[in-house]
């Protein structure tokens, strides 16, 4: 049946989590209604619902008007929402890919994700898939067409996205020229990137920073 929204809240639970590297964890998060969800670009943006100060996880009401009754909980007990990047989602599995960077204990959702274990419950606000409009919104990669020359610019945070872009641009016949220069805290930080002639990308470390820059890996 199509939706009238474009976004809902999905519950899910947490399946398994992989270290990437060590400041990055894989979240593969999972339940029949993921099913439903969508993603509309590789940088498609989510809000994840984490424990509330009082420590139950959330559990926010389906249906219009879920904002107005989120604000309308008390602090304490209200779930700490935080924008995410979906990595990949295999909705005929149920199941969605979120990487989270490690930044310590101080914020609540890199806390959960050192230590949730599997089974913990989770709600997502995502793209419905029955939701039937072209352009949603919750994106901001709308390249030109035919487009050249890309300068990506990112930190760890916005690698889920780039390395989604980057993804999807190396699928073309013709891929456009990519420089990108991304930061993140380790050498050991720096991910696989898809292969291709036409992408330049230099690890800037974070702890070795100078002025000469980091680490060059095409
Ligand atoms: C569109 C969009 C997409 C995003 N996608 C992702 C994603 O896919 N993966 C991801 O990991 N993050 C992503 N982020 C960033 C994420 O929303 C923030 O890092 C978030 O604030 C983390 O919440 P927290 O509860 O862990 O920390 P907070 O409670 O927000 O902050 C607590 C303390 O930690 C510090 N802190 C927060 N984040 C970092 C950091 N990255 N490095 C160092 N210190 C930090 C804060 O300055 C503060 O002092 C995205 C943000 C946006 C806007």
């Amino acid at each position: 049946m199509a939706s009238a929204t474009p976004y809902k809240i999905f519950d899910a639970v947490l399946r398994h989590k992989k270290a990437l590297s060590p400041h990055l964890m894989r979240v593969t998060l999972a339940g029949p209604m993921v099913t439903e969800m969508a993603t509309r670009a590789p940088n498609q943006r989510v809000k994840l619902f984490f424990p509330a100060v009082e420590g139950s996880p959330a559990r926010l009401a389906h249906g219009d008007g879920w904002y107005a009754r989120y604000r309308s909980i008390p602090v304490a007990q209200r779930p700490a929402m935080r924008t995410y990047t979906i990595r990949h989602l295999r909705a005929e599995q149920g199941e969605v890919d979120i990487d989270f960077v490690l930044h310590g204990e101080t914020g609540l959702a890199s806390r959960w994700a050192i230590h949730a274990a599997a089974g913990e419950p989770i709600q997502i606000f995502a793209p419905d898939s029955q939701f039937s409009a072209q352009d949603a919104g919750g994106f901001e990669w709308k390249p030109p067409q035919q487009l050249k020359h890309l300068l990506m610019v990112t930190d760890a945070t916005a690698l889920p996205a780039a390395l989604g872009i980057l993804d999807e641009l190396a699928a073309l016949a013709v891929p456009p020229l990519i420089q990108a220069f991304f930061e993140v805290d380790s050498v050991d930080d720096a991910l696989p990137v898809p292969d291709g002639p036409g992408l330049a990308v230099e690890w800037l470390i974070r702890d070795h920073a100078t002025a000469t820059g980091g680490c060059a890996n095409t």
